[in-house]
């Protein structure tokens, strides 16, 4: 659909160049009644994560294809079947499938090691892969991330956790589960590949295509397949836990001891591996029965990744991260449109009145009140039917002799009255209203800045 000419001009063959004005399949617009709800979710995100310690991380959406390959991994699903590929003349680019890789991107090209002992990064953005699209699966989504870099012991995945349960529940989720797993060190982790594959070799006809295909480059993805055959050869299936070094089995018990501590819940699961083929030791996933979010019941995903920054080149560092899917997080909140601060409304009539409005609501504005100003001189009717339609908190009205006269007039659109003001008082009795905890409507001034009071 897509050619090249020689001078290096794209040219789209003309059935691709009908649209159909739509987003992209899987791609969401978020309007702006739903937008809040997003907003909302990140500044809880930020402030939970900000007093632990996180600051934020903003990188690209598209990095080299490589970065994936090398760090995501070549046998997971992502990189094998769900990246949105870019071709330019001699790169070969990706848009992101996830946030860990730009992140360990970053710290190592900065050198963060020589001047952090610690870091902690946080970051908010989307995210694309090709799946395909269902109820809380998108092929752009939105995910929160936290990275933590430099500690390699069992504390900071215990603090990790205990933070991502806090955090859940903080945002009003109910039936908040963590469920854990350990997936050892690379030498746990190799001998578990051969305990696997030297199980699985002989039962191979028994598995799933898909399996069978994983047997030879991932065997552990066989563990989290949901197709019934698969699951009942799991059955039996040596565990990880027999495999773990001394150092392995410290780390662990080490974590459950600070959970414990920190009264953090969560619930074993020797069979969670995840989908990214980068982690080590600890491994952990948040779900929620709350809300309607289908099949999907993970919110969260995370783990230990302590080889990464290595095999892509930097300093050996141990590190720890998870990410949020935040349309799966709204889904199961069932948020998606949220009402406003009131709202203020004005409404003149002619251009005396408009002018005196325009000050009048500049004062307003910078009081943190939102105002909606309708300057197009249309009829008082149709000015007081949007105001309606927008559930304004007040409305003042304008006329040509109360612009003369430096009066106006204040309707509460919630307790259905009204008064003619002095213009000189109208901001102060506006701003009295909204800081009123006894007004009907229990409104308080927008929260986007100072108090107006
Ligand atoms: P992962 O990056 O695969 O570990 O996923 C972390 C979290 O991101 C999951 O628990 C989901 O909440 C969210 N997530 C992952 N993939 C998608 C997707 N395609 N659509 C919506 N949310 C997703």
């Amino acid at each position: 659909m897509l050619t090249i000419s020689p001078t290096g001009l794209w040219t789209i063959d003309p059935p691709h160049l009908f649209m159909k004005l739509r987003a992209v399949t899987g791609m969401n617009d978020i309007l702006p009644e739903e937008s809040r709800a997003y907003q909302r979710l990140e500044q809880r995100f930020r402030a939970v994560v900000e007093t632990y310690g996180f600051r934020e991380l903003r990188t690209p959406i598209v990095e080299e294809l490589a970065l994936f390959h090398k760090s995501t991994g070549e046998t997971s699903e992502v990189v094998q079947k769900q990246m949105f590929l870019l071709a330019k003349e001699g790169e070969s680019l990706a848009l992101r499938p996830e946030g860990t890789p730009s992140a360990a991107r970053v710290y190592i090209g900065n050198k963060v090691h020589a001047r952090e002992p610690v870091t902690k990064w946080y970051y908010i953005g989307p995210m694309f892969r090709a799946e395909r699209p269902q109820r809380g699966r998108y092929r752009q989504f939105h995910q929160a991330g936290c990275e933590l870099y430099g500690d390699p012991g069992p504390f900071a995945d215990a603090e990790v956790i205990d933070m991502v349960y806090r955090l859940a529940t903080d945002l009003g989720l109910r039936d908040v589960g963590v469920r854990l797993n350990t997936l050892g060190g690379s030498e746990a982790r190799f001998e578990y590949r051969r305990r696997l594959t030297e199980y699985f070799t002989p039962r191979s006809a028994q598995l799933s295509e898909h399996a069978q295909a994983r047997l030879s480059d991932n065997p552990l993805r066989i563990l989290d397949s949901k197709d019934p055959r698969d699951q009942q050869a799991c059955e039996g299936a040596p565990v990880l836990l027999d495999c773990l070094t001394d150092a392995d089995r410290a780390h662990w018990q080490g974590l459950l001891a600070a959970l414990d501590r920190l009264k953090t819940p969560y619930e074993i699961d020797p069979r969670l591996v995840r989908g990214l083929d980068y982690y080590t030791r600890t491994c952990f996933e948040v779900v929620t029965q709350s809300g309607n979010i289908g099949a999907q019941t993970a919110i969260l995903g995370g783990g230990r990744y302590d080889d990464m920054l290595a095999s892509l080149g930097g300093p050996p560092t141990p590190a720890i991260g998870f990410a949020l899917g935040i349309e799966r997080i709204l889904l199961a909140l069932g948020e998606h449109a949220h009402t406003d601060p009131p709202l203020v409304f004005f409404a003149p009539l002619g251009n005396a009145a408009t002018l005196a409005c325009l000050e009048l609501a500049a004062s307003l504005r910078a009081q943190g009140v939102w105002v909606e100003l309708d300057g197009r001189g249309n009829s008082l009717k149709s000015m007081l039917r949007r105001a309606d339609g927008m559930s304004a908190r007040f409305c003042i009205v304008m006329g040509e002799q109360e612009a003369e006269q430096g009066t106006a007039q204040l309707k509460d659109l919630t307790a259905h009255d009204q008064k003619v003001l002095p213009q000189a008082q109208l901001v102060q009795a506006i701003l009295d209203a909204l800081a009123s905890p006894s007004t009907s409507t229990g409104a308080s001034p927008a929260p986007t800045s100072g108090s107006p009071t």
